[in-house]
């Protein structure tokens, strides 16, 4: 542990305090794929005491242009086995622990409110959107992400307080107004990015909350939305205000019950 962790201890604000406060941590990484590989990794490396990682997918040959925890020898096993075991062997004082499923309205609340931050590396939109309102609802830290072709997104959600992603977007999209993976494509430099800056996030947020008050000064993760082209080059900041109106962190939440139906995405525009 010593050795692995002794350039990170040396970082200002850091030292043994930060390290003892992320062992003690406890994180939730939805979906161990092109996202949660990076994260996982990190998170991992950095010595994040508990990580409970939840993905019910197998590996498949297609995932591996982005997904580098697995190797080919991995297609067929589960994700969240394979990176558990991962994690584990990078780091055998880091509590890794699979959860094949998937996080649905009947056990979200549960998974969010047994962790300190939770990290969105899911890749349906529907459990985007349950993510969020399960951690507004718990008031637990939720770094959302998201990632498709050159394209991604990325934003720190303080719990309770919002600014939430409904805040910026209320409504589910329609279906085909989204574009997958599958179909648009993805290459690994864009989920190392967006995972990369989500295992920050994570890493910023832990020890500024930290007795220590962490090695943030100025660069204080705040309520923006970033979103980058890694094709061209660019990122962007959107600066985000917590809207009154919000149906998940307003001032009078609806979506309170956390009903199937509220995350089901319509099936096309026309049909609306
Ligand atoms: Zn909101």
């Amino acid at each position: 542990v010593i050795d692995r962790l002794s350039r990170q201890r040396v970082l200002p604000g850091v030292g043994r305090a930060g390290e003892d406060t992320l062992r003690a941590a406890r994180v939730l990484v939805v979906g161990c794929g092109g996202l949660g590989a990076p994260v996982i990794q990190q998170l991992a490396a950095a010595g994040v005491g508990h990580l409970t990682l939840i993905d019910d997918d197998v590996v498949e040959a297609s995932n591996l242009n982005r997904q580098t925890l697995f190797r080919a020898a991995d297609i067929g096993a589960r994700k969240a086995t394979c990176a558990a075991a991962f994690a584990r062997a990078l780091a055998p004082d880091v509590d890794a622990v699979a959860v094949v499923d998937r996080v649905h309205v009947g056990n979200v609340r549960a998974l969010v409110a047994a962790h300190d931050v939770v990290v969105d590396c899911a890749d349906g939109l529907p459990t985007k959107y349950l993510l969020n309102d399960a951690c507004v609802r718990e008031d637990r830290v939720l770094v959302h992400g998201a990632a498709t072709a050159w394209s991604g997104q990325w934003m720190l959600v303080a719990g309770a307080r919002g600014p939430c992603l409904r805040c910026l977007f209320p409504e589910l999209p329609a279906q085909d107004a989204v574009p997958t993976c599958r179909t648009a494509g993805i290459v690994a430099p864009t989920t190392g990015v967006v995972g990369s800056w989500q295992a920050a996030l994570v890493l910023k947020w832990l020890w500024k909350s930290s007795a220590s008050g962490g090695p943030l000064g100025e660069s204080d993760p705040g309520a923006d939305f970033h979103s980058v082209d890694v094709k061209r080059g660019q990122t962007r900041v959107l600066a985000v205000d917590a809207d009154p109106a919000c149906p998940a962190c307003g001032a009078a939440p609806t979506l309170t019950a956390q009903r199937a139906s509220d995350y089901e995405m319509p099936a096309c525009e026309d049909d609306r």
